[in-house]
């Protein structure tokens, strides 16, 4: 019988990436994706960016061990930051673990997984930072996967930035480019299966081809060179540091008509005195030139962010400079989240904590505030025209067509009543704005 496995993934968009990647190469090797309780392999990928990353990661194995308990040959891999960050010191608690792969250890999965389900005995354990990028088998044929309409492309790993609260340059390493040629062999093989749209993934992508292992060639012309393969529709990218924002990508988004005109910049605080003690290297004032000049070059930008709040050290006086920057800039959309110790990091042997509730308050105004500026943003697209990329059926029924779930240019969702049979995934759809609802669009076609 063919080994089934359940995947379980946590955290950002390049984990959910990895894991789709994970998936595709076990269904190749003739492995089966079943529900968790009749798996024989649970890959865990673990995030371990914000709260209790740890305690979620051991509540999860223990409903694992519990969804599994009737069969004594199933085993656990442990992936992501967490696993980095544990490394093979869970095989001493967790006899279900049979395998831990660090953040450059993923490619390395499906032999080893090949090896313990040969081997009953043994436990492997992949935690070494290589030097450069490790390339994983392409395995994209337009035969035998169709790929998404919007599909992703990892084109780096690592950050060495060392922002003071984040743990990322511990848990993923030196930043380490991949070979320009092997991203674009990607998005090639991407194009041909089908997608439309690709966003590349990387930590602070703006410093792609500056590391160690890069070539020569750096993230503005390599978006150039993205732009230019037949077949690509949108071009995205997350996520970007604003210290390294270069002109050439200002202009970049005045030029790429595929450069979608949406900006994920994360901003993490508005007051300079946070920043300088957040380490991001960059003020106020830098960031808002930074969305001037970017709407000089492109007028119809949007921009969304990631802001933290109470971060060590935080008054009120500091929080509201976060709010006056929020309304100035205008998001879009934001992420925000309270500050929590990371260990390792600078932050964490910071003086001038805050307490939970003192977090959450500020959380909450800020939050409140955003949901204002996020609705006013989406009225305002009432009335404009627009083209949407078909995702798939939506689950709202119509009695005048097929309704459908479809992306404009910001990546918002929007639904769109289409005559039955007329549209499928991947389609590109002109349509004019018709309603704003609370976290999304509705469109009609032109
Ligand atoms: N590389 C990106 C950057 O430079 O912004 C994103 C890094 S992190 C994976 C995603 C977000 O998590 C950050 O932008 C930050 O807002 C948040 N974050 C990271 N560490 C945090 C911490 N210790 N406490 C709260 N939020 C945190
Ligand atoms: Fe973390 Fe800063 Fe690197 Fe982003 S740029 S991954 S926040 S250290």
């Amino acid at each position: 019988m063919r080994p089934s496995f359940h995947i379980m993934t946590f955290g950002c968009q390049m984990n959910v990436n990895d894991s789709d990647w994970l998936a595709r190469t076990l269904a190749q090797r003739g492995f089966v994706q079943s529900p968790l309780a009749e798996a024989e392999l649970v890959i865990l990928n673990t995030c371990s960016v914000r709260e209790k990353p740890e305690q979620k990661v051991y509540s999860a194995l223990g409903r694992i061990a519990q969804a599994t308990r009737h069969n004594p040959k199933a085993f656990v891999a442990l992936a992501g930051c967490v696993a980095q960050q544990i490394g093979e010191s869970i095989f001493d608690g967790y006899p279900q673990v049979r395998l831990v792969l660090g953040s450059d250890g993923l490619s390395f999965a499906p032999d080893a997984i090949e090896r313990l389900l040969a081997e009953r005995d043994a436990r492997l354990c992949f935690t070494d930072f290589s030097d450069s990028y490790i390339e994983r088998p392409l395995e994209i044929s337009p035969g035998d996967r169709p790929a998404k309409p919007a599909a992703f492309v990892n084109i780096m790993q690592g950050c060495d930035n060392f922002c003071a609260y984040c743990i990322v340059p511990l848990t993923r390493g030196k930043p380490k480019s991949r070979p320009t040629e092997a991203v674009l062999a990607e998005c090639r093989a991407l194009l041909e299966a089908g997608a439309k749209e690709i966003t590349l993934l990387g930590q602070n992508v703006n410093a792609f081809g500056e590391d160690t292992a890069g070539d020569g060639t750096g993230f503005a012309e390599l978006l150039r060179r993205i732009a230019a393969l037949p077949g690509l529709t949108r071009l995205r990218f997350v996520t970007s540091h604003p210290k390294d924002f270069s002109t050439e990508l200002i202009r970049a988004f005045g030029e790429l008509e595929a450069l979608c005109p949406r900006l994920h910049l994360p901003l993490q605080a508005g007051s300079d005195r946070i920043l300088a003690r957040m380490g991001r290297k960059y003020g106020r004032t830098h960031y808002l030139k930074l969305i001037r000049q970017l709407r000089a070059a492109r007028p119809d930008m949007a921009f969304s962010t990631d802001i933290i709040v109470g971060f060590p050290g935080e008054r009120e006086e500091d929080f509201q400079d976060t709010l006056t920057i929020v309304e100035e800039a205008h998001f879009m959309s934001s992420f925000s989240f309270c500050y929590s110790d990371r260990p390792g990091t600078a932050a964490e042997r910071m003086p001038d904590k805050l307490d939970t509730n003192a977090k959450l308050e500020r959380l909450a105004r800020l939050q409140a505030l955003q949901e204002k500026l996020s609705f006013a943003w989406l009225q305002e697209r009432v009335g404009n025209d627009s083209v949407l990329l078909l995702e798939g059926p939506s689950r709202k029924a119509s009695s005048k067509g097929e309704a459908w779930q479809g992306r404009d240019p910001y990546g918002v969702p929007v639904n769109i009543i289409l005559p039955a049979g007329s549209g499928k995934p991947g389609d590109l759809v002109p349509a004019r704005v018709t309603e704003a609802k609370k976290h999304s669009l509705l469109a009609v076609a032109v």
